[in-house]
């Protein structure tokens, strides 16, 4: 216990009071804090400034698993900081299931009990592969059994977009995540793999449970972490919206951003009101106009996702209807063939109209990939 619980007077109690109350202002857990945040700190410590950097370095880049372990730190401070119960607040592995895929499902829990889950999708194929990232045309180092990881993120615990043919739609929502329970996520799971960027080759994919653009300060501010931080290029970042359309000028205004895709899974209103009621609020012509004035960089393209769902959305017509939305847009399309679940009140296309669907698109020269599904075994793929 420190000298000033000691002092005397009324008023120097007072003062001391404020102080300590100052203290809690500190957030606990550290992850999810920026270099700001630990400069605020280490200035409270009265510690010079590159203490944070090496606090910051310790925790995102090295993901050290405890306070005790931060090595460029006098052992005083690292005491000092586990004296005021700081934490770094890793997330808890609750539960890992394997995938015959080499996909594996993580259920992470947060310190208040809730859990959300993370998915590891190992080894590129060198294109457009199943799990939604579109780095596949770098050059890949062979190492070990994959070239290349993506990581699949949710931003929300729960979902309030309620998507009709989405597992995760029928939890609701039950909170927003932190930033440092997003980052947490990546981290625990790099972690778990020995991983470790730049030097492996990981991609993001924000494409987990939850709508990003509901929680849109703690994504950025996480994306910014993971970025700065963990050392994961922005360019290898892709965050996925079910059509929050304001945010979409928002992210375009970002210095540092990941690449947007955008579900549109229907191409007229009254088809995408029945299947994701959000169309709603925000109509496709108000979702198209935002992906029109989107500020792609150079050589970046929009991606358009598109779950064919049997005998609903996956007609000829439906493929032209969709022609005629994105003409014009540097856009590519990922089709997605339906991944069943229990509740799901719609069926997987057959492969046959699934081709038939990508083929309208390519020969209108829209490109048109379809995405494997990853551990649908273990329900880890999409809508899972
Ligand atoms: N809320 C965000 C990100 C999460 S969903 C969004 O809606 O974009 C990620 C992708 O999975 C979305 O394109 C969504 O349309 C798709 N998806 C949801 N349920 C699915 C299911 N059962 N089968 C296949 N894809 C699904």
């Amino acid at each position: 216990m420190s000298a000033r619980w000691r002092s005397g007077s009324r008023l120097e109690l007072e003062a001391n009071l404020l102080q300590v109350m100052g203290h809690l202002t500190v957030p606990n857990p550290l992850l999810g804090q920026d270099l700001a945040d630990f400069q605020g700190l280490v200035e409270e410590l009265q510690e010079p400034s590159y203490r944070a950097h090496q606090l910051f370095e310790s925790i995102y880049r090295q993901r050290v698993s405890s306070v005790e372990e931060v090595s460029t730190w006098p052992l005083r401070l690292r005491q000092e900081i586990a004296d005021r119960g700081l934490s770094i607040g890793w997330p808890k592995l609750e539960s890992r299931f394997q995938s015959a895929d080499g996909t594996v499902r993580y259920l992470l829990a947060c310190t208040d009990g809730q859990t959300v889950e993370t998915v590891w999708m190992p080894q590129g194929d060198g294109g457009e592969t199943g799990d939604g990232s579109e780095a596949g045309d770098e050059a890949s180092p062979a190492a070990r059994n994959w070239d290349r990881a993506t990581i699949c993120v949710s931003s929300q615990v729960g979902c309030a977009v309620d998507c009709q043919f989405c597992l995760t739609a029928q939890l609701g929502v039950k909170r927003n995540l932190t930033a440092g329970e997003i980052v947490g996520q990546v981290c625990a799971l790099l972690r778990e793999q020995r991983v470790s960027p730049p030097e492996d080759r990981i991609n993001l994919v924000f494409m987990g449970m939850g709508e990003p653009f509901l929680n849109y300060e703690n994504f950025m501010k996480a994306v910014h972490l993971l970025v700065e931080g963990v050392g994961i290029p922005e360019s290898r970042m892709t965050v996925s919206t079910a059509g929050i359309v304001p945010r979409i000028p928002d992210l375009g205004r970002e210095p540092v951003r990941p690449k947007l895709a955008i579900s549109l899974n229907a191409p007229n209103d009254e088809l995408r009101t029945r299947l994701m009621p959000i169309n709603k609020k925000w109509n496709l012509r108000a979702l198209i106009d935002a992906a029109r004035s989107f500020p792609l960089r150079t050589r970046e393209r929009l991606t358009f996702e598109y779950v064919l769902l049997d005998q609903v959305n996956d007609s000829l017509e439906n493929a032209r209807e969709v022609v005629e939305l994105v003409r014009g847009i540097r856009a590519k399309v990922n089709l997605i063939a339906l991944n069943p679940g229990p509740g799901i009140a719609f069926a997987t296309p057959s492969q046959e109209r699934v081709l038939g669907f990508q083929q309208v698109l390519v020969s209108a020269g829209i490109p048109a990939y379809i995405r494997r599904p990853r551990g649908r075994d273990i329900y880890a793929a999409c809508g899972n």
